[in-house]
């Protein structure tokens, strides 16, 4: 009885391990890693980020990650996001933002991307601008990338160094796309547009994949 069990426990254990070798979620047909792209929606739950009126940063932010997730997903990239309902991950935005970061380092993601909304007192600027780490030459890159592609918008600012906990705690290239200004009438209307998200999030992929060599 003990020997036959003994014999079921190998043989669930060695499909198992068959299963795991043989997953396209982790090794690809030439036997490279996959790369995984951890997409960070920024704020959620108690954090509602920029607000104007009833739009809140935190919608806009998480529409614009499933899209961007979507389109990476279709170009065989894995993806994986940092939250993916209406919630924090902390009760304080240190912890909420180190946990972002933790994820994407426990993983060993290739490329993190916050995904943000600006605000600003004037109302004038507009446009999307890509935030990136100053002692990463690697986010340097990436970020001209998404930049490049993100031109399609119409404006191009150029990509910004900055010091953001998230971007500097995470271990991999790491950027932060700040998709726009809810401080601008135009762009607090675009923003809201499924069409204008969907081509966000297709030109920040562009700019990803092109980083990761695809
Ligand atoms: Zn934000």
């Amino acid at each position: 009885m003990k020997k036959s069990l003994a014999i079921i426990v190998i043989a669930i254990m060695l499909g198992a391990y068959w299963l795991i070798q043989r997953s396209p979620e982790t090794v690809s047909a030439v036997g490279a890693p996959t790369p995984l792209v951890v997409i960070d929606p920024g704020h959620g739950g108690w954090d509602p980020g920029a607000v104007r009126g009833s739009l809140y940063e935190k919608s806009l932010t998480l529409e614009v990650a499933f899209r961007l997730g979507a389109f990476l997903q279709r170009r065989g990239f894995r993806v994986y996001y940092t939250r993916s309902r209406d919630a924090a991950l902390s009760s304080t935005v240190l912890r909420d933002l180190t946990q972002r970061a933790y994820a994407a380092n426990r993983l060993g993601a290739s490329v993190f991307v916050s995904i943000h909304v600006n605000t600003e007192p004037s109302g004038t600027m507009a446009g999307p601008i890509v935030y990136y780490t100053r002692e990463s030459r690697a986010s340097y890159r990436l970020a001209n990338l998404v930049t490049e592609n993100l031109a399609a918008s119409g404006y191009h600012h150029p990509p910004r160094p900055i010091r953001q906990w998230v971007l500097d705690v995470s271990h991999m290239p790491a950027i932060n796309v700040e998709i726009g200004f809810l401080s601008h009438s135009g762009d607090a209307v675009r923003l809201q547009s499924a069409q204008y998200q969907a081509l966000l999030a297709e030109w920040v992929a562009n700019g990803v994949s092109r980083f990761l060599g695809r």
